[in-house]
Parts: C-alpha cells; structure tokens; sequence
C-alpha cells in the first residue's frame, strides 16, 4: 500500500504529511488555490480522506455564512 503511493508519480504530498489546514481548505473552497499542482494535492487528499472532506464541507458551510454576513451587512470583518 505504502509502496504504491511512493511509487505513484501523482504528487501525495498532503497524503504524506498532516491534513489540511482549515485556511487551506478555506482557500480551496474560494478558488484561491490556483496552482494547479497545489489543486490537484488538496482534491485528492480531500477525496482520500473522509475527515478532510468532512471538514471541508464545514469550512464551506461557515465561509458562506460569513459571504452571506458580508453581504447584508451584519458582520463586520476586517
Ligand atoms: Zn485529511
């Protein structure tokens, strides 16, 4: 199993290391992450990993309530 990850010439490196940080995923969310070797890490680590894309799904829920703030006002953020 290992093996083949090492061998796979895809980039794993969000699969090798941590997870990704909730202002990563915030930034996916946003199409903020416009390098396409950082893109493809961070889909294929979400669709590897439940917790991620769990937790993606959080970050997206709470980055449009805080866009839905934005817009009417309610919120002030810096
Ligand atoms: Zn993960």
């Amino acid at each position: 199993m290992r093996k083949n990850l090492e061998n796979s010439k895809a980039t794993r490196h969000y699969l090798s290391v941590e997870h990704i940080s909730d202002h990563d995923l915030e930034r996916y969310h946003l199409g903020m992450v416009v390098d396409e070797g950082e893109l493809t890490a961070l889909e294929e680590h979400v669709l590897a990993c439940p917790e991620c894309a769990e937790r993606a799904e959080e970050v997206a829920r709470y980055v449009d309530t805080q866009r839905a703030a934005i817009i009417t006002g309610g919120f002030d953020l810096e």
